[in-house]
C-alpha cells in the first residue's frame, strides 16, 4: 500500500529532521496498491526527502504529494533549494553526478552523487518512471509514477 509507504518514510523524515517542516498531501484512497517491494519503494522517497532537506535552506518547507493517477500513483517531492538548470536535469540520475559547487545545507546520505541512480534502478525496475521538474533559482520536484496494481 503507497498511501502507508509514503506515511512511513515521512514519519522516518520528520524524526531524523525535527526542524524542518516537511508537508504531506495523500489522496482521497486509504489504500493504493502497487506491486512493490515495500521497503526499496520507501527508500526512494526517503532519497528524494533526504535531498529536498539537504539542499535547501533550513526555513523552507518541503512537500510531498501521493496523487492517483489514470493507470498509476505518483509521489512527489517539492523543494524550495536551488533548483536545476536544464542541462543538469538529465545528469543528476547518472552514478557519481553532482551539480559542482552545490552547497549542502542539511548533511546526509552517502554525498558520492548515488541517491539519485539508486531511485531511477529501483523505479524502473517496478516499471515506473522517474523526473525532475524545475526552474532554476525557484525549487526542484522529484517524482516517482508507479503502475497501480490490477486485481
Ligand atoms: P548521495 O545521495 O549519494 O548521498 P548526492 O545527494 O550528491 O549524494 P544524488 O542524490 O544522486 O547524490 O543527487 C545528485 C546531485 O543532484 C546532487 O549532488 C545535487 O547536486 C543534485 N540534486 C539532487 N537533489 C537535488 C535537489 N532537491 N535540489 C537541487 N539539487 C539536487
Ligand atoms: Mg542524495
Amino acid at each position: 500500500n503507497l498511501v502507508e509507504i509514503v506515511r512511513n518514510a515521512v514519519a522516518d523524515s520528520r524524526q531524523a529532521a525535527p526542524d524542518r517542516s516537511i508537508q504531506l498531501t495523500l489522496p482521497d484512497e486509504d489504500t493504493l496498491l502497487v506491486e512493490a517491494d515495500a521497503d526499496r519503494i520507501g527508500q526512494v522517497l526517503l532519497n528524494y526527502l533526504t535531498n529536498a532537506l539537504k539542499y535547501s535552506e533550513a526555513h523552507q518547507p518541503v512537500f510531498v504529494m501521493l496523487a492517483k493517477e489514470e493507470a498509476c500513483a505518483r509521489v512527489s517531492v517539492r523543494d524550495h533549494g536551488p533548483g536545476l538548470a536544464p542541462e543538469a536535469q538529465a545528469q543528476v540520475w547518472k552514478r557519481f553526478y553532482r551539480v559542482p559547487g552545490v552547497e549542502v545545507q542539511y548533511g546526509s546520505g552517502t554525498g558520492l552523487g548515488l541517491g539519485l541512480f539508486i531511485c531511477r534502478e529501483i523505479i524502473e525496475s517496478h516499471e515506473g518512471q522517474v523526473g525532475v521538474d524545475s526552474q532554476p533559482g525557484e525549487g526542484s520536484t522529484f517524482w516517482f509514477t508507479l503502475p497501480l496494481a490490477t486485481l
